[in-house]
């Protein structure tokens, strides 16, 4: 059975489509070698050598190693080096590589070979004694700590101390002499912290670093990082042994990492760093703060961009850059090296992106005749494009907040968004300030992917070190988390848990704001304002549009609900929720007479006040709403959540109503129910107190018809909450077709409505025949359809889903992404019984599931006609419906 691919001088025995099988990096290293871009000679260890290594217990299967040792002789011809030679030794970097990019997750080892003779031969060869030494007393620092499990701050402590013995500045002023000493120290570490001696035999050390590699694919973080990022455990990792080049060789080497184009903004230009003098580690690490790649990229004077210190490599990369886009249809992200002035391609892949940038890209493609629109719009993840309408500081505050001296530090806007919170330091505080409901910016040093549950928990991220591509940033935008990088004026003190900035002192728990689309630093919190949309975005969404069949309405209940989903392309209001319009402040006094009233006579005097402001509500959607259809759903609550509750407000009431204090609590008692949800709520109450449904059919009709007479245009429709039965239906029915009958004739104005009912009690769906004789629209209530399905009460069963979710007895929150089996089968049943009565009949879904991709999909497919979210999720919506048709 193969288990292991080769590639190198100019052919590969793999291709970018063999992701599952050799990973990312390995697919993309063999292709890039059959494009016959310069990339040095290796082999790839398939994950299914990774899987079977697990199954046998971590043992190697039986012939992996001999295709091993086949491959590396091949490497060894391609190079003219021989491993372990005394000599002219090859050395190796031996790097995990997952099907899907886990970025810094698991486990890396370079310059592998490396021992007490190979390390002379390399000084000798390359004649670079210092070069030589550096290297080796770098692979005994990461193999010790990666593969020997030795902590990295032990190695750095005898790096520190020998920098100080000698008075050196930075690493590079230690001579090969000082690193010498610095390489026996650490292998007296080694002897001391794990009882034998570091390795010598390169072919031992190989071994156990393969092993250290799929074993990494089971670390904490990597576990974790798969669960935030939903990526199947059962992938396991590709291991790619890379002969290595080294960009550590002097000043006319280095390394860097590269994206095709800009990343955080979409823009089509070349965009990345480079350290000079450096190893690929040193960059993602964020230990040095790199240099820009092109000269347009430079802030500040001071800077030397990749494209003058190394021009003709420059225009190398530039070609580069032209092949993979062309090649691979999309924006690149690429690591490369140049050793002694040559260049070598260590890496491709689907470069991660902000929002903003993907929206970009994807239009730009389509421009460029790259890719379809359809293309473009599958490219786009739609809950990503919550990103693009976050908020951004509002610019008045901002001004202010620089002359009062708040603004305190400046760094690289590494992702977008304005949010402010709780400084913290570590990630395990910021994760539990978070449960707490509390708003944190976790602040680092750098950060390490030991820090990824705290980046989670946190609104943003604000490092000291590091720059665009380090892994504060890489991480922090794959999350759509807010970030600055760079920050190099703060300087971090974990001990006192504060940061500095000049005189400048900011303490655990005081707040801070970001704004990751400038970099910029501010004490205390500033006002945002909502996100705007940019021409790309309006581009796609017209594409987004043109194809799908779905359409997609907004749930608003307030004139400003109501001009925000129009403005994000809303198709009309599919629900407008009326008791929220009772809640407010000065109206619930008039609310809790109207349902403590005794006698029909006391109720209709409260009705009579409440007409006239729900009229002017409805008048006020209606106008945002003109031309478009505007559903409006009768009161549905437990009239009990309107009434009085502390001491103070039944003494309010009683004094307004002009009543015993006793008399109002004895009537709120007898409104008390044991089961609120499955009680005197929905339509009951329209059939309990029909003058309540008949003040609002009033308010609505009487607010339409003043409308038409005013030029706009009303298309209102009336929908019964929490319908069981179609009698129940047709007597609210004939209710409201009165009251339209009444206001007709006293307006002089007719306008045409229409009567519909929410389906969201299984008993609606499994009768729909028959509720639409009298109902002319089914609108699916999917909260409580899925809270009464389920019997799963959907205030609750946060505190308990999670372990159905973790045993995986449920596949998923139900109350996120529609329950296909069940709930789902309800929708379609009534879908079907609906359409038997009244011959395409329109449905729609206004619960939750509306602005949720997943559930989309499937009420494309069901033949559900209109979903309805919360403003900020119709574009979301109308993306994922363009997906779901597509
Ligand atoms: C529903 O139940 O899905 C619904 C939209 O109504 P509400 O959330 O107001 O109960
Ligand atoms: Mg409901």
């Amino acid at each position: 059975k193969k288990m292991v691919y080769y590639f190198g001088g100019g052919k590969a025995e793999g291709s970018a489509d063999m992701k599952l099988l050799l990973g990312g990096k390995g697919a993309n290293l063999a292709e890039m070698t059959n494009l016959g871009l310069p990339v040095p000679p290796g082999i790839t260890i398939t994950t299914e050598v990774c899987k079977e290594y697990f199954e046998l217990g971590q043992k190697f299967p039986e012939g992996m190693w001999e295709q091993v040792l086949e491959g590396m002789k091949k490497i060894e011809e391609e190079m003219g080096k021989k491993f372990g030679d005394k000599r002219n030794p090859l050395l190796v970097s031996v790097r995990s590589g997952a099907p899907v990019s886990m970025p810094g997750m698991m486990d890396t080892i370079l310059n592998l070979g490396l021992n007490d003779e190979t390390v002379k031969g390399l000084a000798e060869s390359t004649g670079n004694e210092r070069f030589a030494w550096d290297s080796y007393r770098r692979f005994i620092q990461m193999f010790g700590n990666v593969v020997m499990g030795i902590p990295h701050e032990k190695f750095e402590e005898i790096l520190e101390a020998k920098k100080r013995e000698v008075g050196a500045k930075a690493d590079v002023d230690l001579t090969a002499e000082d690193l010498k000493d610095v390489v026996k120290r650490y292998k007296e570490l080694v002897k001391k912290e794990t009882g034998r001696e570091f390795p010598q035999d390169p072919y031992e050390q190989l071994k156990m670093a393969i092993k250290a590699v799929f074993d990494s694919w089971n670390n904490p973080r990597a576990i974790k990082y798969r669960e935030i990022n939903k990526i199947p455990e059962d992938y396991g990792t590709a291991v790619n042994i890379v002969a290595m080049v080294f960009g550590n060789m002097g000043d006319t080497s280095g390394t860097g990492v590269a994206f095709t184009r800009n990343p955080s903004t979409g823009e089509n230009v070349f965009y990345g760093e480079y350290l000079k003098n450096a190893q690929g580690e040193d960059v993602v690490a964020g230990i040095r703060t790199p240099q820009p790649l092109t000269k347009a990229q430079k802030t500040s004077p001071e800077q030397v961009s990749l494209e003058e210190e190394f021009p003709e490599v420059y225009q190398q990369l530039l070609k580069v850059r032209d092949i993979l886009e062309k090649h691979y249809k999309d924006m690149q992200d690429i690591e490369f090296t140049i050793e002694n002035g040559r260049l070598w391609m260590l890496q491709t892949r689907a470069g991660k992106r902000t929002a903003r940038a993907a929206v970009k890209i994807a239009v730009d493609l389509v421009k460029e005749g790259l890719i379809s629109k359809e293309e473009a719009l599958l490219r786009i993840d739609p809950t990503l494009i919550n990103q693009l309408l976050h908020p951004m500081l509002d610019e008045e505050e901002r001004k202010r907040a620089i002359e009062e001296g708040r603004l305190i530090a400046r760094g690289l806007p590494a992702a977008p968004g304005a949010v402010s919170g709780k400084v913290v330091f570590n990630a395990d505080e910021a994760v539990e300030l978070a449960e707490k409901g509390e708003k944190v910016i976790l602040v680092r040093h750098e950060t390490s992917p030991e820090d990824i549950h705290g980046m989670h928990a946190a609104e943003g991220i604000l490092t000291a070190r590091g720059g665009m591509t380090s892994h504060a940033a890489v991480v922090a935008r794959g999350m759509g988390k807010t970030c600055i990088v760079g920050a190099e004026s703060i300087y971090v003190d974990y001990d006192k848990e504060e940061f500095r900035v000049g005189d400048v002192v900011v303490k655990k728990g005081e707040v801070i704001t970001l704004d990751g689309s400038t970099g910029e630093v501010f004490h205390g919190e500033l006002k945002t304002i909502p996100a705007q949309i940019s021409g790309e975005f309006e581009e796609l969404m017209k594409w987004a549009d043109e194809i799908r069949d779905l359409k997609v309405r907004v749930n608003a209940d307030t004139p400003e609900d109501a001009k925000q989903g129009r403005e994000f392309g809303a198709e009309g209001i599919g629900l407008c929720r009326t008791e929220h319009m009772f809640f407010k402040e000065e109206r619930i006094p008039v609310v809790r007479e109207m349902i403590l009233a005794k006698t029909e006579e006391e109720r209709k005097r409260a009705l009579e006040k409440l007409l006239p402001m729900q009229k002017n509500d409805f008048i006020a959607i209606f106008e945002v709403m003109n031309g478009l259809p505007v559903n409006i759903r009768l009161l549905d609550p437990p009239l009990h959540e309107f009434l009085p509750k502390t001491e103070e407000e039944f003494q309010r009431t009683a004094q307004e109503m002009g009543l015993p204090v006793e008399e109002i609590k004895k009537r709120a008692e007898e409104l008390e129910e044991v089961n609120p949800m499955l009680g005197l709520r929905g339509s009951r109450l329209g059939i309990t107190f029909p003058e309540i449904y008949e003040m609002q059919v009033r308010a609505i009709l009487e607010a339409a018809c003043e409308c038409k007479k005013n030029g706009i245009e009303v298309l209102p429709e009336i929908m019964l909450p929490l319908i069981a039965d179609d009698r129940e239906l047709k007597e609210l029915k004939k209710l409201i077709d009165r009251v339209a009958a009444e206001v007709f004739l006293e307006t002089g104005v007719e306008v045409p409505y229409q009567v519909g009912t929410m389906v969201e009690v299984p008993r609606a769906a499994l009768i729909a025949d028959q509720l639409a004789r009298y109902a002319e629209y089914f609108s699916f209530g999917t909260n409580d359809l899925t809270q009464m399905t389920f019997g799963l009460s959907r205030d609750d069963a946060g505190k308990f889903i999670g372990k159905y979710i973790e045993l995986e007895i449920l596949k998923g929150d139900p109350f996120m992404h529609i329950d296909e089996n069940g709930v789902g089968r309800l929708i379609e049943t009534a879908i079907e019984l609906g359409n038997r009565t009244r011959p395409g009949m329109k449905t729609g879904v206004c619960g939750e599931h509306g602005g949720d991709p997943r559930s989309i999909n499937f009420f494309q497919k069901v033949g559900v006609q209109y979903v309805s979210p919360s403003p900020f999720r119709v574009p979301i919506a109308r993306l994922a419906a363009a997906q779901a048709k597509i």
